[in-house]
């Protein structure tokens, strides 16, 4: 239920928290609400909230985007991972989500066995590197590479081991290339 449809800039004052709570594009500041963003306003009187709606184009990911993804498939000279978020942006993806990663892409070390830095179900993060003809990544920074792993035996989330991480209840180490962050990222 809208009251009111308004075109509104960033720092514009929106509505005050009395009336509206800060929500998509909106933020709140000494009981007044602000715009976060260029879009259109929308007070909605239902949940009382202020909403600001950007009409920019789908959220198509470019070169150098930082995204998060699932390894998906482990291969001779590549891994293959789905694309589930672009750092910093809430909204869901458009085009294309389906990656691959090169084995030369991984670490900043040599290594020519994609299964020793990478498996099946590890969360990542990694930067585009090309999206034509396809989607193209790379872990090849000390921030990127797996955030997440779980035991491939019991499921257990993996802890960082040295280079490396370890699995408490196998009581096994496996290789793996590691974000400088692991374990500190939070995957809800
Ligand atoms: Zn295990």
């Amino acid at each position: 239920m809208m009251t009111q449809i308004d075109l509104v800039f960033p720092g514009d004052e929106v509505a005050v928290e009395e009336e509206y709570l800060a929500a998509e594009g909106t933020y709140a500041e000494d009981g007044v609400v602000y715009a976060s963003q260029v879009g259109v306003l929308q007070l909605d009187d239902k949940d009382c909230v202020a909403r600001v709606l950007s009409h920019n184009p789908p959220n198509v990911l470019k070169e150098g985007d930082i995204v998060y993804a699932v390894v998906a498939d482990i291969r001779n000279t590549m891994a293959t991972a789905d694309v589930v978020a672009k750092e910093g942006v809430d909204r869901s993806l458009g085009g294309e989500t389906y990656a691959t990663i090169h084995v030369s892409k991984i670490s900043q070390k040599y290594t020519d066995d994609v299964s020793k830095e990478l498996r099946k179900g590890d969360y990542i993060r990694a930067k585009v590197t090309g999206v034509k003809p396809s989607l193209q990544l790379t872990t090849k920074d000390d921030h990127l590479g797996a955030i997440r792993s779980l035991c491939s035996k019991c499921k257990t989330e993996l802890v960082r081991k040295g280079d490396g991480l370890y699995c408490p209840e196998c009581k096994q180490s496996s290789s793996r290339k590691l974000a400088d962050d692991y374990g500190d990222v939070r995957i809800d």
